[in-house]
Order: structure tokens, then sequence, then C-alpha cells
């Protein structure tokens, strides 16, 4: 039973862009969110200094909005838990570390690096695992209170208890147990006085009231030292889901080495953020049949966690770009025209201002070609700038020694029409030909050429009609002073 109205947070840290897996992991928090009447809440986990990346919060941030991922508590919009970024926080954890300190659940560890090191090579050489040999946890009060006041660094350790079986009830994967005999004493507080991620991820979730934890798979072997803590403390456990790893084809683990993994990059090549969510929506989850395409609106009142799989799930891009080709095809004509000034207005034609009602004629002619937006103006340029040259293989295939003959003629009757409609364009065609003798074809291929530069495209009449009858006879003239053969 979900409880009533859950709190779930996605919680990444800031550490540059945000990642197709930080992106499917921030959409199941929130479709579960808007499926259960709960919360969502964005908390920033900024604690590892180390790591930081200037502007990542506000990229992050940014980068969810565009997604339609809007938190309901988070930073810059208290819900009363707040502050939601972890280094305003830090008062807060030394408090609960302390307090452990106090139970004898942590204590102050003064080892050196040097110590640390040793120890593990040593046990590296042994074959044993690698785990803190609770050496500080005998030292006397005394000892302890000496070299604190001497300003020597420690850190807190968690005082893990042997032999304790630890249970995690996972909604995704049922039983997980761990043994705490191989949970290492980790640190909870740093020399520098930051948490570590466990001590602040737990303090947090509770005190922000989290009721479920939806986090990657790859959080999974830390989940024991949450238990651990939880209990310590005597804090209620949140329920857990550990969401499948993403996979490259090769089942690797999904990584920048073959491909793009920054949801920043999926955008700035053009796909629409409706196409991304729903792919990324898929990986790990479906409803149980074969539906595929989805809308964010219909994601929330479909999804659930039961019916998330456990093993890893594969991102394949021809899947993510054949759905943004069938989110492409349903957007309206007015939706791709706002797409498409964007492109042009970042585009090298941004000042060939085009109208609305050519831009819309050029949307209409592409749609079922482009699996992109961009496409339209990468594609199809001639739209927009007359062709500066011509491809010389549909040159050699199509323009014969009667093209310039035909073209010209078409040329003379057309200047004939006034505001010729594409009818018009394609009977003047017929006209000539029949005239001339030949087949359509011999005017229309040399025709495309001289207009557009290329072989391929919309249908002829539709590309003439949109360039208007002066710009089709200043291109034919063109043509006929360049292609020369
Ligand atoms: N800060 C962790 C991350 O970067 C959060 C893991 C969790 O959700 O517990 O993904």
């Amino acid at each position: 039973m979900i409880s009533e109205n859950p709190r779930v947070r996605f919680a990444p840290s800031p550490t540059g862009y945000l990642h197709v897996g930080g992106l499917r992991t921030a959409l199941y928090n929130y479709l579960f969110a808007k499926r259960n009447n709960g919360a969502f809440i964005l908390r920033i986990e900024d604690t590892d200094r180390t790591r930081l990346v200037e502007g990542a919060v506000k990229n992050l941030i940014t980068t969810l909005k565009w997604a339609g991922l809007d938190f309901d508590e988070g930073p810059g919009k208290d819900g009363g838990f707040g502050p939601y970024v972890q280094s305003e926080r830090l008062a807060l954890y030394k408090r609960y570390a302390d307090e452990l300190v106090q139970q004898k659940k942590a204590y102050y560890c003064f080892c050196t690096s040097d110590r640390i090191k040793q120890l593990r090579d040593e046990q590296q050489k042994t074959g044993l695992q690698s785990k803190y040999d609770k050496h500080c946890l005998h030292l006397t009060e005394n000892e302890i209170r000496d070299t604190l006041k001497n300003n020597e660094p420690y850190v807190i350790r968690l005082n893990v208890q042997p032999n304790e079986l630890i249970n995690i009830e996972d909604i995704i994967r049922g039983e997980v147990t761990f043994n705490s005999n191989v949970v290492d004493d980790q640190i909870l507080l740093k020399s520098d006085g930051y948490p570590t991620y466990h001590l602040a991820n737990v303090v947090d979730d509770h005190l922000m009231k989290i009721t479920h934890v939806i986090r990657g798979e790859e959080w999974l072997s830390s989940t024991p030292k949450h238990i651990l803590l939880y209990n310590y403390f005597g804090w209620e456990i949140p329920k857990f889901a550990h969401l499948p790893l993403l996979l490259n084809p090769d089942k690797s683990k999904l990584s920048k080495r073959q491909g793009d993994v920054a949801v920043e990059d999926y955008r700035a090549k053009g796909y629409l953020k409706d196409a991304l969510v729903n792919f990324v929506a898929m990986l790990g989850w479906s409803a149980g049949d074969d539906r595929e395409f989805y809308y964010l609106d219909e994601l929330c009142s479909s999804f659930s966690l039961e019916r998330v799989n456990k093993s890893g799930a594969v991102f394949n891009i021809e899947k993510l770009q054949a759905m943004n080709f069938a989110h492409l095809q349903k957007k309206t004509d007015g939706e791709l025209l706002n797409l498409l000034k964007e492109e042009v207005a970042v585009s090298s034609f941004n000042d060939h201002l085009l109208s609305d009602e050519k831009l819309l004629l050029i949307i209409q002619s592409m749609k079922e070609r482009i699996n992109f937006v961009k496409e339209i103006i990468l594609n199809a340029s001639y739209f927009f700038i007359a062709p500066q040259t011509y491809d010389q293989d549909a040159v050699k295939k199509r323009w014969t020694a009667e093209s310039a003959g035909l073209l010209q003629k078409f040329a003379e009757t057309i200047r004939g029409v006034e505001n010729p409609s594409k009818e018009d364009f394609e009977n003047a065609l017929h006209q000539v030909a029949e005239i001339a003798g030949v087949k359509n074809g011999a005017i229309i291929h040399p025709l495309r050429l001289a207009v557009s530069g290329v072989s391929g495209g919309p249908g002829l009449y539709d590309i003439i009609f949109i360039l208007g009858k002066e710009e089709t006879l200043g291109r034919i003239n063109i043509a006929l002073e360049k292609i020369i053969i």
C-alpha cells in the first residue's frame, strides 16, 4: 500500500551535466509522485567539494524544467523542509554525527591517510576485503579528548556491529539481504567538516520525510549502510526502489565513450523533449502491453514502480530517433513553426527572414521527411538561400543538351502567369513538355536542380510554389549561366 501523499526526491550531485540515467531517475520519481498525489522534491547533494562544477545546479534545474519535470519543493521553492542544498545544512549533519558518537554508534578516527593506505595494501595482499580495522574505536576517552584539543584532523566513522543481517525490501528487486560483516565502518563526517553522501542522504531523507527512495541500482550497495544508520538513529526506514542500470547495446554500462550521455547534448541535437522523456520512460518500464508512445501526462496516469524491470535497459539510439520522428509527426504545424523559428534564429540563415506563411508551407512539405526540425534547414537550405553549387552527380545524370532550352521555355510561360498557384506551375510544365514532345521528367529534374541545387527533397511544385515566381525565375537564370555542359 502506498502511504498517503508520498514524498520522493531526486538528489543529484552537481558534477556537470544531467546524465540520461539521472533524467530517468528524476522522471520515475516525478511520475510516482504525480500518480500517487505525492510531492516531488529536488535536493542538491553537493557535499563532495572536489567534484563541484560551477553552474551545474543552474544547468540541472534548467534541464529538468525543459523536460517538463517541475519540482514541488527544492532550491528556490521551499515547502517547509529546506534548505534543499546540502552545503547549506552542514550544522545539522554535525549534530547528528555527534549524537551517534555519544551513543557509541559512531566514533572518532584520527588515522592518517598513510595508515589507511598501508592497511588497505596489506588487506589486498592477503586477499581480504578492504575495511577499516576499528583501530580508533579502542582509544580511551582521555586520548580522544587530548587529540581533539590538539586540533588533530579527524573523521567520524560508523561503528558497524558484526554479524547482523540487513534486509532490504526493494519494490523492484524484492528482498535483498546483506551481512553487516561486509559493511565497512563508513566515514560519516569528513575531516573538512562535510558529511559523506551516506550521512547527509539519510539525515535529509529522514528530515524531509521522504517515504520512497527511488534511485539507480548503483546505490544498492550503499543501502545496507543507510539501513544501519536508520536503525542506529531509531528512525523509520523509507521504502526503496532501485532502478535497473542503463546499458550500451553491447550490454556494458552506458558510458560516454559509446555516445552522448548528457541530456543537454540530446537537446542541442534537436531531440524533442516529449520524445526524450517518452524514450527514457520506456528504459525499464512498460505498462504491460506493447504501447510505446506516451506523452508525459499519460505516463503520469499509467506509471507504477511494480512494473519496473529488474534487468538492465539497453539505450538504443535508433529507437530514440524513431521516437523523435513519431512525436514530430504528432506535432501541429503551429508547434513546429515555433520550433523551426527557434532553429532558424540560431542558424546561419537568421537574417533570411521568411514569413510564417512560407515557413508553414515549408513545414508541410518537409514534415514527413525529417527526424529533427533542424533537418529542414540542414537538408533544405534552398528554401532560405539560392543554391551556391549544384550537385555534380545529379548534373551529370539529369542535365542534358536540351535542358537549358526547356527551362527557358518554362520560364517564359510562367512569366506570363500572374501569381501562379501550385497547379499553375504544374500546368505550365506539362504544357511546355507536351509542345516540346518530351516527358515531364525532362523538365522536372533539371528544374529541381536549378532551383535547389540537389536532386532529392519534397515535390518540385511544392518547392517552386514556396519559392514564388520571381525567385524561381531568378534561380533558373543563374542556373542557366552556371550549369554549362
Ligand atoms: N547524490 C546521489 C547521486 O548523485 C544520490 C543518490 C540517491 O538518490 O540516494 O545520484
